[in-house]
């Protein structure tokens, strides 16, 4: 079989995207390699793919035991021999995997770091007729990155111990010093660089000013979003489990997941979500790294996250499988305020420095006008025009703004009359003239501005007062008491005017979606076609993307295949998946149009 016959039959897929094929000729070439794509873009296919055309075994390095475990399932769901040595087998399967390796009948392999570099494990290897190394999630060796592994540090050794094997590098994280880092520290031989454009083109990015603690704001998206699959990342354990139970309570099938829960239930939720049986997981940001669900429509971040780096590789894990995906950034200043006060309990290093500059990155980012896309490419060094109606930014350039002086010099002017000793909270409960014990033992109710401030929610003094911080006219001291700066006095006197987004004030109401997911294809048919792959999936023991993914089923609905010649036509339909599960559907669609 040659690489598109290959591709074809293994994968289902009918072409190679861009860079795929040149990928896939330097690893054939044996040319060490270093691939940056975005999640998403298709770069599991680029090793996986050369390897079935070799007579050995590929030795996949990955971080985490669920992004392997995810693979393996998945590469067997295509008929490929693959299997992972982690502390998840018994002793027993492990030997079986080493016999097998041994008699050469595997073709994949994945293996932990740790696992790889061990004695036992390196001098099992040498024996082996390993085609070449695959070192996934690469950033992973860099300190500059966002997530740094310990154990990836030892993989410096690898070209060591095995100096004529090929080792090639795939990561979603581009920065240069990364970049940098990772060629140096695998100690890659006149690599071979191949980077593909950022820009994931299915992706709707949007971003708000998160009002109060952003619940309303998540409701009025999740509304547009029922039944499909998404991640909320929240940014405490307990934010996670509490929103979890809001939106049970409001009907939707969430659930919690942080490192705080026991390991049953984290298996759970994980298989749960994989398996469509939970639609939302509410998570820090443990849970998703690697996550091999291509059919998650939606990411929420309740919080500003800490790196874009971060964010984007968060955001990446929507609309894997190409079909259209939106993300929510709900931030306020505060967010930022307090992950700058996590970091200042650090010692001091250059890593403290680049921690502060990215969170003014990302703050930037949050708070910008222009194109969200391009402000990501433009990030990690790449150039794209303005995506035109893929962010928020571009589908609305927000011209309408309103004069909010007067409220500004109202909640400036309460800041200063409390004596600038108080919490924002405390001062817009004096502007909103509360009643609450506080307030009156300190005679605040005696003030000119206790009361004055009742034409305004609370929820909106909250978002004037972001509004400040943001402009730098008050800044929060020691235990968060609200302080004023010159330039707030400047605003007080009446010398400067302040004006705000009109959305950010109000709680916007959903608008119509442009692009409906269902739109195009027979959601009956589509619901039926759910139920028979959910069946499979269950008699089979793998999760239902493994059968088929959302975009097959879609296609699936459109063209409604009466043969097998017409069925392999669809989108991840390859012989191997028509065998195994072609002829259930194929009865089902013949049941449907005689019905
Ligand atoms: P990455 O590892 O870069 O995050 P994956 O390898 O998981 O991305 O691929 C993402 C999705 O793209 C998968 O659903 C995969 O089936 C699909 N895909 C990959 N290559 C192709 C291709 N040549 N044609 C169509 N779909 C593809
Ligand atoms: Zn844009």
């Amino acid at each position: 079989m040659n690489k598109l016959e290959t591709l074809q039959h293994y994968f289902g897929h009918d072409s190679f995207r861009e860079q795929q094929e040149e990928v896939i000729d330097a690893i054939l070439n044996q040319q060490d390699l270093l691939m940056i794509l975005p999640t998403g873009g298709g770069k599991s296919l680029c090793y996986q793919l050369p390897s079935l055309l070799m007579s050995g075994v590929t030795v996949v390095i990955s971080p985490l035991l669920a992004l392997m475990h995810d693979q393996v399932v998945a590469l067997k769901g295509n008929g490929i021999a693959a299997a992972m040595l982690s502390s998840m087998q018994t002793l027993e399967e492990a030997r079986e995997i080493e016999q097998q390796l041994r008699t050469n009948q595997i073709k994949l392999l994945y293996v932990a770091p740790e696992r790889l570099m061990n004695n036992y494990f390196l001098t099992f290897l040498l024996d082996l007729n390993i085609n070449f190394f695959v070192v996934d999630e690469a950033h992973c060796v860099s300190e500059w990155g966002h997530e740094f592994r310990e154990h990836y540090r030892m993989l410096s050794q690898l070209k060591i111990s095995f100096p004529t094997a090929t080792i090639a590098a795939f990561t979603a994280t581009a920065t240069e010093l990364v970049r940098e880092d990772i060629l140096n520290n695998l100690n890659l031989q006149n690599p071979k660089v191949v980077t593909g454009s950022l820009f994931r083109e299915n992706l709707t990015i949007t971003a708000k000013h998160r009002q109060s603690d952003g619940r309303k704001q998540l409701l009025s998206f999740l509304d547009e979003h029922k039944k499909e699959a998404g991640i909320v990342y929240a940014f405490s354990r307990k934010q996670t489990e509490t929103t979890a139970l809001y939106l049970q309570k409001q009907g939707y099938k969430a659930a919690a997941y942080h490192a705080g829960l026991p390991t049953e239930v984290k298996n759970s939720v994980f298989k749960e979500f994989v398996a469509d049986e939970i639609d939302i997981v509410v998570a820090t940001i443990a849970f998703g790294m690697g996550i091999d669900k291509s059919n998650i429509r939606f990411v929420v971040h309740l919080n500003l996250p800490k790196t874009l780096e971060n964010y984007y590789q968060e955001i990446g894990r929507a609309g894997r499988d190409g079909l259209e995906a939106t993300t929510l950034l709900l931030f306020s200043t505060a967010d930022m305020v307090q992950q700058k006060a996590f970091i200042e309990e650090l010692p001091d290093s250059p890593y403290k420095e680049n921690a502060f500059e990215k969170i003014n990155t990302i703050s930037r980012f949050a708070n910008a006008e222009s194109c969200r896309h391009q402000q990501i490419a433009t990030y990690f060094n790449d150039t794209i025009e303005a995506c035109g109606d893929k962010c928020d930014n571009c589908i609305s350039p927000d011209k309408n703004k309103i004069d909010i002086t007067t409220d500004a010099q109202k909640l400036l002017s309460a800041i200063y009359r409390t004596k600038q000793s108080f919490g924002l909270l405390y001062v817009i409960d004096v502007l909103r003239k509360s009643k609450e014990q506080r307030i009156l033992s300190n005679q605040h109710d005696k003030l000119s501005v206790y009361g004055i401030g009742e034409n305004l929610s609370k929820t909106q003094w909250q978002t004037i007062g972001d509004k400040l911080l943001e402009l730098g006219a008050i800044g929060i001291g020691e235990h968060k008491v609200f302080v004023l700066k010159e330039r707030g006095i400047e605003i007080l006197k009446g010398n400067e005017a302040v004006d705000i987004r009109a959305s950010r004030l109000m709680i916007a109401k959903a608008k119509k979606k442009k692009v409906d997911y269902f739109d195009d294809y027979e959601v009956d048919v589509f619901d039926k076609f759910r139920a028979l792959r959910k069946e499979i999936a269950l008699q089979n023991k793998v999760p239902p993307y493994v059968v088929f993914s959302d975009k097959t089923l879609k296609e699936l609905s459109n063209i409604m295949p009466s043969n097998k010649a017409e069925m392999l036509e669809v989108h991840g339909i390859g012989q191997v998946k028509f065998e195994r599960y072609g002829r259930a559907f194929l009865e089902l669609i013949e049941e449907i149009e005689n019905a």
